[in-house]
This record gives C-alpha cells, sequence and structure tokens, in this order.
C-alpha cells in the first residue's frame, strides 16, 4: 500500500516500523554493543556503526519516530531535556547573542542566564507574548530567539509563526521548547521554527520512568545541525539503549495518551474555573484565556495536559488542598499516565511564582474521579 503520509497515530503504534530483522520480532530489540565489527578486509561491517558513542539502533529507532510526528529534516536524543537545551545554546559563539522568553521552565531560565554569564553571551529575557516587546528585542542582531510553548507553570502561547518572522529579522534561529504541546498537538517546525526541543521525560515516554530529552531541526544541513551533531558524537551527552527502547515502547501511545489527557484537561480546567476556592486558572483551552486563540489555532487535538490554579486565600490554604487530594501525587514533573500536583513555589521561591500557585499534570484516569479528588480537597 502507498500511503503518502501516515497519521500521528499509526507511525506511534507501528514505532515508525521499527521491528526485529535478526529475530522477525513485531517488536524491535535492545542494541546493547558498544562497539562494532570490520570484516577481514577491515572495512566497517556497517558504515554507520563504528563505536557506540554515539551509534545505536535502538536510538536511532527511537528519533525516526520522533522525527516523524515532528515533520523534521532529522532529529537527535539526548540524555534529558537539559542535556538538549545546552547541546542547542553550546553552538552559541562567544559573544554573541541571544533573546529568551521569561517565566518559562525555571531550569532553563538558571542555566541559561549561567551559560551566557561565563561565555559573555548577551541575553535579553522578554515577555515574548507581548509581540511588541518582542520586537523590540528583536531589533539588534541575535544569533538564537528561545521560547517555550505554552509556557511552564504559566501556560503562556507566543505566536510561533510571528516569533519566526522577528527571529529572522535579527538574523536569528527560532528554537521552541514544545514540551507541553508535544509533537503530535503542535509543529513549531511547520509554523517556520527552526528548532524544536522536548523534553521526553515528560509525555512522550509518559510513565514517568524515563530521563530523555530531544531536538528537531528544520534543515539538517545547516552549520548549527552540523555543530550539535558533532557535539553530541564528540562530546557524548548520549542516551542509553534501553532509555531509548523504553521511549519507543512509551511512544506508541503517546497520540492515544494524549486523547485521554486532553479531554481531562479541558474538563477539569473548566471545574476548577466554576469552583469558589479558585482564583483563576491557566490553561490554554479554556475560552478566557489570554491565548486561547493563538493556542487553538497553532494546536491541533487539544491544548494539552499542564494547567496552573491560583487557589482562594493563600499560600496555607493551597498547601492544605494539595496535602487533602488522594488520587494526584504531590510530586514535581509532568505529562506522566499518573496525575501530578505540585506548590512551585516550594521549589522556586524567588521567581515571582505566587504562593497560592498549584501546577497540575493531568494524567489518563477516570476524570470523574480526578474531578471528584479535586472537588473534596478543594471543599476541605
Ligand atoms: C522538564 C522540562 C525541561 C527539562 O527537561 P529534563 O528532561 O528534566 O532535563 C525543559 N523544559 C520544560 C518545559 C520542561 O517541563
Amino acid at each position: 500500500m502507498a500511503f503518502k503520509k501516515l497519521k500521528p497515530a499509526t507511525i506511534a503504534a507501528r514505532a515508525a516500523g521499527s521491528t526485529d530483522a535478526a529475530s522477525a520480532g513485531v517488536v524491535p530489540g535492545i542494541h546493547l554493543a558498544t562497539t562494532y565489527m570490520r570484516g577481514s578486509d577491515n572495512a566497517l561491517i556497517r558504515d554507520d556503526n563504528q563505536y557506540g558513542r554515539d551509534q545505536n539502533d535502538t536510538v536511532r529507532q527511537a528519533e525516526e519516530v520522533l522525527r516523524q510526528l515532528e515533520g523534521a529534516a532529522a532529529t537527535r536524543l539526548f540524555p534529558s531535556g537539559m542535556a538538549a537545551i545546552a547541546a542547542l545554546f553550546r553552538t552559541i559563539p562567544n559573544g554573541g547573542r541571544v533573546v529568551v522568553q521569561s517565566g518559562i521552565y525555571w531550569g532553563a531560565t538558571a542555566w541559561i542566564r549561567d551559560f551566557c554569564a561565563r561565555r559573555g553571551v548577551a541575553l535579553t529575557e522578554v515577555e515574548a507574548t507581548d509581540l511588541a516587546e518582542l520586537t523590540a528585542a528583536c531589533a539588534e542582531p541575535a544569533d538564537l530567539v528561545w521560547i517555550e510553548v505554552p509556557s511552564n507553570p504559566w501556560l503562556r502561547v507566543v505566536d510561533i509563526a510571528a516569533a519566526a518572522a522577528l527571529a529572522r529579522q535579527a538574523g536569528a534561529l527560532l528554537a521552541v521548547d514544545a514540551t507541553a504541546a508535544t509533537p503530535v498537538l503542535m509543529h513549531p517546525l511547520a509554523l517556520g521554527a527552526d528548532m524544536v526541543m522536548h523534553s521526553a521525560t515528560k509525555a512522550i515516554n509518559g510513565h514517568t520512568d524515563v530521563l530523555a530529552g530531544v531536538l528537531s531541526c528544520a534543515d539538517a544541513d545547516s552549520a548549527v545541525w552540523q555543530a550539535i551533531t558533532a557535539d553530541r558524537h564528540d562530546a557524548g551527552a548520549i542516551l542509553g539503549p534501553f532509555e531509548a527502547w523504553l521511549l519507543l515502547r512509551g511512544m506508541r501511545t503517546l497520540p492515544l495518551r494524549l486523547e485521554r489527557m486532553c479531554a481531562s484537561a479541558q474538563a477539569v480546567a473548566a471545574f476548577l474555573q466554576r469552583h469558589p476556592g479558585v482564583e483563576d486558572v491557566f490553561y490554554p483551552g479554556l475560552q478566557s484565556h489570554p491565548g486561547h486563540d493563538i493556542a487553538t489555532q497553532q494546536m491541533t487535538g487539544g491544548c494539552g495536559y499542564l494547567m496552573s490554579v491560583l487557589i482562594r486565600g493563600g499560600r496555607e490554604v493551597a498547601l492544605a488542598v494539595a496535602g487533602r487530594l488522594e488520587l494526584f501525587h504531590r510530586a514535581t514533573s509532568l505529562g506522566g499516565v499518573e496525575s501530578l500536583i505540585e506548590h512551585r513555589h516550594t521549589v522556586e521561591s524567588d521567581t515571582g511564582i505566587p504562593e497560592n500557585l498549584l501546577r497540575l499534570s493531568i494524567g489518563i484516569e477516570d476524570v470523574d474521579d480526578l474531578i471528584a479528588d479535586l472537588d473534596q480537597a478543594l471543599n476541605g
């Protein structure tokens, strides 16, 4: 059968066609070899396999699933989301300039600030959902514009196509951290971004048992992509084969999990918005959200699984609500099959996070059970 383009659920369920040729197994094996053989003529038996840093078929199979879902020219996996971010920023020349969205994943902001200070890179932090602010920041030349869509934990939604045009005017690449959207709900490369990054630790793996990060690009021949590829090979920030295999397994249900997670998140957000114990809900699927229109234009199939709420009554009430929950685990991270809740101010106290903010990651449990749990916790 000649399919022009397979749909995401088909790509994912079939792991982009990876099977085990050696055993005829439907499921690929885990390739653990750290080195590969040469023939009697001293030629490599397989040109693309010489040494396990960074040549590994299991890792390549996982990358191929992600590449197809993303619609990318090329994709590379890294041992964590932060390792993927670091691999990209290490391509910025000393003395260069980057424009970075403010109020994003705190681990990225903290690392980028430190990196730029050490390397003499000028850093402009900007509220990138405000296109006037982003335009001003892009008036001077830059090497990279970094945005996070939707942002964590504020769920702000930058207009990616507009940001791409502004980045181009500054001579910069646009890179998007799309962790909260996944490569199923949003395709930043099709909207004009040059690079997409995900923490695959989150919904991509989805089972809260793998740390991984991923970078995908629109142009595999670009100097930046070549530098990222060389850096991973030479500096060795590689994903282990077992983690890659778990990712391959987890991703088979990614589109299916997202269907449930998005539908449940929408229902949970609507419930929370109506509850008198809640001051505000940040979820792009709500019509009242300032990024709703752009989110629904940029995303298909739902607005994701992540949301934040402000609890009426302040810090102690918010902590008490979180403490009464029985189904939501109180833990950091997001995107797993099990729902999580976190009091962000506890881990990020000096960044302007309100003390009554709780961040929720909605899993695949029955939504009635989740809402009942939130209801009893809010009602005290
Ligand atoms: C978790 C996260 C990261 C970092 O990923 P790790 O896999 O934990 O290193 C980056 N960006 C966002 C939006 C995240 O949620």
